[in-house]
């Protein structure tokens, strides 16, 4: 097969991918998608989990870029299921023509920079090859699906699927005995879903999470014309907030304030919808411990209050993570599906998984028959997508050895060594903390403007310097310090328990909130991209 040729590759036709192929069009530069699904959407093509839906408010998800989709497009609920999200998606791709630069069902398999020719050079799972000057990955943070290192696991005769590959084809429950290992923000949708028509759901929960309600409610006309009027606004709330959520912290300290005043603001949040509680609470609760531990037992207390017998309620409830250091699953009656008789918790911490047999799992304390087990157990989060990809920068020396103790990034867009390789929510980078089509405008955006800058310029490759790895990689670290999630086992410190090797901590996100990111990248590229070294050269390929 001849190699094809491009200006750019862009890895992945999620919603980063997307935009950054409709942006790049602008140059009238030839640009190529390879998507190893069979159709746009990423996450929200692959995750078709039952209950899947936005934890962020719709309106604030979609994309900016565009006034005529924001006058077009109507979400249907404050936080829409996953079936609205793909036809969104598949309405932008759509309206925006960009399939025809996409090639689906195609995974890059490995990635190679030709330092003679400065260009990037892909193999694909079609045994094609394909080369061009810039390779831009837009992986996604979440995913790579890992499937539990428990024993016997490929032995279960039934049906069973991880729900980060869904299948296609509608799946019942109705009548039948379902197992769901995970809980998660996944396995916790998952849950409230399955509860409501299996004969029997068993959970599995290795460690619970602290939840909080998600209160979905559906948009009406009034509703649709008031957001369609507000956008600019939600937008610059957006702009303004640590999460780029609507939601901002409270500048008021929790430690500041009397037991009742605390509290009568906790009631409030606890009441409204989406990730207040979370992302809009006081500005100490996920920095200071003594604050957090106040806001963890008003949690813990709701928590006692929905789950009708005292000791599950006890398992139900966190003991080793306060509220808001794991990323917080929204809920819909969750707590109360423990309540119903069709449903059982299985504490591992009690009783743990010996193996899955052919027909259910066997724990330490019995042996269980299933006809479903459903995985809801996470991702190789944020580098696992990388490091599938075996990429190999100058020199040929490889970007999963190089992150072996960690990624070191400048910006979370470049990584030293690894010349016109740009890396859209790669770690490090504010996307992957983040409300996260408002970050990937901004990744998309800013590598638009370099890419444009180094046409302008006649440059041919731009790399990172090692002491602007070096500094933005410590800034990193030290803002993560200040974070109390920095001091949690979870997917944001890269712990993946069914991944050798993967068992230390090392901080994958970036903590010091979107704003101060947006206005660094911006400094950056107004100092002539300073921290940058470029190569100037023919225009050929660029
Ligand atoms: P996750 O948060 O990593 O949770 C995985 C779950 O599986 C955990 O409860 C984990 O237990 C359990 N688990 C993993 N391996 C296991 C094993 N071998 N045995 C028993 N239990 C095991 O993954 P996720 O729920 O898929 O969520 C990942 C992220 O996706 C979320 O944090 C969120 O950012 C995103 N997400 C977003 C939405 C949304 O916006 N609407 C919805 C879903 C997910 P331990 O806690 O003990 O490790």
């Amino acid at each position: 097969m001849p190699v094809q040729r491009y200006d750019a590759i862009i890895i992945g036709a999620g919603m980063s991918g997307m935009y950054q192929l409709h942006r790049l069009r602008e140059f009238g530069m030839s640009v190529r998608v390879f998507e190893a699904g069979g159709d746009v959407g990423g996450t929200w093509y692959w995750n078709r989990y039952p209950g899947a839906r936005f934890d962020s408010e719709s309106w604030s998800y979609g994309y900016s870029f565009s006034p005529e989709v924001l006058k077009e497009w109507e979400w249907s609920e404050n936080f829409a299921a996953q079936p609205e999200t793909l036809g969104y998606l598949n309405y932008i791709a759509d309206k925006f023509a960009l399939r025809r630069d996409i090639q689906f069902d195609t995974r890059v398999l490995r990635a190679s920079y030709d330092e003679a020719a400065a260009e990037w050079e892909v193999e694909l799972s079609d045994g094609g090859r394909a080369r061009a000057r810039f390779l831009i990955t837009a992986l996604g943070p979440l995913s790579v699906p890992t499937m539990p290192s428990i024993d016997g696991v490929d032995s279960f005769r039934g049906e069973s699927f991880h729900t980060g590959t869904w299948p296609h084809h509608p799946v019942s429950f109705e009548g039948k005995r379902v197992a769901v290992i995970g809980t998660g923000a996944t396995g916790v949708q998952t849950i409230q879903e399955v509860a409501k028509t299996a004969a029997h759901l068993t959970v599995f929960q290795r460690r619970p999470n602290w939840c909080a309600p998600l209160l979905n409610s559906p948009i009406d006309a009034e509703g649709q014309r008031q957001i369609k009027a507000r956008y600019p606004e939600i937008f610059a709330a957006c702009r303004d907030s640590h999460g780029s959520f609507i939601h901002k912290a409270d500048p008021r300290k929790a430690l500041d304030l009397s037991p009742a005043e605390r509290e009568a603001f906790w009631e409030k949040l606890y009441g409204e919808p989406g990730f207040g509680i979370w992302m809009g609470n006081f500005r100490d609760v996920l920095s200071n411990q003594e604050a957090n531990d106040l806001l963890t037992d008003f949690i813990a207390k709701k928590i006692r209050a929905r789950v009708k017998d005292p000791a599950l309620a006890e398992k139900l409830i966190p003991k080793d993570h306060g509220f808001g250091t794991r990323r917080v699953p929204l809920e819909t009656k969750y707590y109360e599906v423990y309540n119903q008789p069709n449903v059982t918790l299985v504490d591992l911490g009690e009783t743990p998984i010996e193996r899955i047999t052919p027909t259910g799992i066997k724990t330490a304390a019995a042996e269980l028959p299933f006809d479903m087990i459903i995985y809801a157990t996470g991702f190789d989060a944020v580098i696992g997508g990388f490091n599938k990809l075996d990429i190999r920068g100058a020199g040929g020396r490889s970007l999963e050895e190089k992150w072996a103790e960690g990624p070191r990034t400048y910006l979370g867009l470049q990584v030293a060594g690894f010349p016109n390789m740009l890396t859209l929510v790669g770690p490090h980078n504010a996307a992957t903390f983040c409300n996260i089509p408002r970050c990937i405008e901004q990744n998309v955006d800013w590598v638009t403007g370099l890419i444009g800058y180094m046409r302008q310029h006649n440059y041919t490759t731009v790399v990172p310097s090692s002491a602007a790895e070096d500094a933005w990689t410590a800034h990193v670290m030290e803002t993560g310090e200040r974070m109390l999630f920095t001091k949690v086992d979870s997917w944001f410190m890269g712990i993946n328990s069914n991944i050798p090797g993967r068992q230390k901590r090392t901080f994958l996100l970036y903590a010091g909130g979107a704003p101060a990111y947006r206005e660094r990248c911006d400094e950056v590229a107004a100092k002539g991209y300073e921290g940058f070294v470029f190569t100037e050269g023919t225009r050929a390929a660029a």
